[in-house]
C-alpha cells in the first residue's frame, strides 16, 4: 500500500468512524460489537460475495460466551454438526481406534459447538449486515496515517478517511504486510502442508472423520451431516515450507501427488479428486505470532494478528474473542493508543496458550516418526475406553469482561 495526500479530519463527527478489511470471523464480530458501541462501520472484503466455504470450524470455552452475548448461540447449537465418531485407521487401512470426536479435540460435549466455517460467517453477517456498510469485491490499496486520521484509496478507486483502520484480512493479511513488513517476519512454520477440498462422498460416510496415519502422512475424510459431498484432507510434514508451490497450484497437485504416491487406503482415490477440484486450498500449517498488534490508528484482529494454525483448532474462537476483546477497549478508551494497549494486555495471554497448545503436543494427530505415530496410537487405544474429554484449559483460560458502554 503506498502513502496517499489525502486528508480531512474526521474527529469532529461524533461517530467513530472504523473501517475494517475482510469479512470472514473477526471483522463481521468486530463489526457488531463496534457497532453496538456507537461506532460507524464499514467492512470492505476482497470477495464478491460473502465467502460461505464449508469446512468445518470449532467454537469452544471462551468463544462460546462471546456467541451467546451476540444471541446467535441458538442458531449456531441448531448448525452444531454433531459428528457421531473419529475413525483412526492404520496406514494398511485397518482400523486402530474409533472415539466421540470431541475426546481427540479436547472440547466439552453438549457445550462446545462444530459448524460449517460458512454457517458462522452468514450468522454473524447477519446480525451486522443492516447497521454496518459492506463493500464486496474490493480491497485497500493505500492507507495513509500522516494527518489526524487514516486516509484510505481502495483498489476500486474509492477514497475514503475514517478515524481508524481495522485489519481482519486473515493469515496472509495486507493489512500486517503494508504496516508491518512481509509475512516472514511474523510467520512460525510448524512443518507440515496441508490441501484441503471437496469429492463425492462415495463411501457412504455420515457424521464421521476418518482418519488415515504413516509416519509424516496423514488422509481425512470428514461427511459432514449426510450429504453427498466429503471434505477431503492431506497433510504431510516438511521441514522446510515448499516456497515454489506456495503460489502455483499445479506445483501444489504435483507436490502432495509425489507425497501420497506410495500410500494405501483410499488415498490414491484421494488424489486423483484432488487433481479435478476446482475448490483446492493449499497452505502451510503455521502461526502468526507478533510483538504488537496496532501500529498508530490501525490495529489486526484475527488470524491477522495470531492465527494459531488449524493444529490448535482455535482460530475462529481466538477471533470471536479477540473481536470483542478489541471493541471493548474502543468502547471503554476514547484514546485508541489506549484502547489498542489495552487490548493487547487483556488478550495476549490467552492467544499465547491457545498458540502454545500445538507446542504441548496436540499435533501429535500428525506424528512424524514411526515412534512417534507408536506413542499415538498407543494414546488413542487408551482413549477408547476413557469417560471423559481430557479438556483443554486454555479454550477457556479468558473471563470475558461485561461489554462496556459506550465512553
Ligand atoms: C483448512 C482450514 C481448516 C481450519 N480448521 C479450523 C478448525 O477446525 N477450527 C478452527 O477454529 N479454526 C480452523 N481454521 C482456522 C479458521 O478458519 C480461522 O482461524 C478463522 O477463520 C480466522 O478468522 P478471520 O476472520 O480472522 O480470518 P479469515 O477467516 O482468514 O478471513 C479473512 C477474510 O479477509 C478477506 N481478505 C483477505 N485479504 C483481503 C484484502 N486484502 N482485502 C479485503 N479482504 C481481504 C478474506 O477473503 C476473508 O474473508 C481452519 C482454517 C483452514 C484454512
Amino acid at each position: 500500500m503506498r502513502p496517499t495526500g489525502l486528508s480531512m479530519d474526521v474527529r469532529t463527527t461524533a461517530k467513530r468512524k472504523v473501517l475494517i478489511s475482510g469479512a470472514s470471523i473477526s471483522g463481521p464480530a468486530l463489526a457488531y460489537w463496534l457497532s453496538r458501541s456507537g461506532c460507524a462501520v464499514t467492512v470492505v472484503e476482497k470477495a464478491r460475495t460473502l465467502r460461505d466455504g464449508g469446512y468445518p470450524i470449532d467454537i469452544r470455552g471462551t468463544a462460546i460466551e462471546v456467541v451467546r452475548r451476540m444471541g446467535i448461540l441458538p442458531r449456531l447449537r441448531d448448525a452444531h454438526i454433531d459428528s457421531r465418531r473419529c475413525t483412526f485407521l492404520n496406514a494398511d487401512g485397518s482400523e486402530l481406534a474409533s472415539v466421540r470426536p470431541h475426546i481427540v479435540a479436547g472440547s466439552v460435549e453438549g457445550q462446545d459447538l462444530e459448524v460449517r466455517r460458512g454457517d458462522l460467517a452468514t450468522a454473524l453477517h447477519g446480525k451486522v449486515r443492516d447497521d454496518v456498510e459492506f463493500l464486496f469485491g474490493d480491497s485497500i490499496d493505500t492507507l495513509d496515517q500522516s494527518g489526524p486520521a487514516v486516509d484510505v484509496t481502495f483498489h476500486s478507486g474509492r477514497r475514503r478517511t475514517f478515524d481508524l483502520v481495522i485489519g481482519a484480512d486473515g493469515m496472509h493479511s495486507a493489512t500486517r504486510e503494508s504496516l508491518f513488513g512481509p509475512e516472514e517476519r511474523f510467520h512460525r512454520y510448524l512443518g507440515y502442508c496441508f490441501a484441503i477440498f471437496t469429492m463425492p462422498n462415495t463411501f457412504g460416510l455420515s457424521r464421521e472423520l476418518m482418519l488415515w496415519n504413516a509416519p509424516g502422512k496423514a488422509a481425512a475424510l470428514y461427511a459432514v451431516g449426510d450429504n453427498d459431498e466429503l471434505h477431503a484432507f492431506l497433510n504431510f510434514h516438511r521441514p522446510r515450507p515448499p516456497f515454489d508451490a506456495l503460489r502455483n497450484p499445479d506445483a501444489q497437485r504435483d507436490l502432495v501427488a509425489t507425497v501420497f504416491a506410495d500410500a494405501g487406503w483410499e488415498v490414491p482415490g484421494m488424489v486423483n479428486a484432488m487433481r479435478d477440484a476446482d475448490d483446492l486450498f493449499f497452505d502451510t500449517a503455521g502461526q502468526i505470532r507478533m510483538a504488537h498488534w496496532s501500529s498508530s490508528r490501525v490495529a489486526l484482529v484475527g488470524d491477522a494478528a495470531y492465527a494459531p494454525s488449524f493444529l490448535t483448532g482455535q482460530g475462529s474462537s481466538l477471533a470471536l474473542v479477540g473481536a470483542y476483546m478489541l471493541a471493548n477497549a474502543l468502547a471503554t478508551h476514547r484514546d485508541h493508543t489506549a484502547a489498542f494497549a489495552a487490548y493487547e494486555r487483556d488478550t495476549r495471554e490467552f492467544v499465547a496458550m491457545n498458540q502454545a497448545l500445538v507446542d504441548n503436543g496436540a499435533a501429535r494427530l500428525f506424528p512424524t516418526t514411526e515412534q512417534a505415530l507408536e506413542q499415538r496410537n498407543t494414546m488413542l487405544r487408551a482413549l477408547v475406553t476413557m469417560p471423559a474429554a481430557p479438556v483443554r484449559p486454555a479454550h477457556s483460560a479468558l473471563a470475558l469482561p461485561e461489554f462496556a458502554p459506550t465512553p
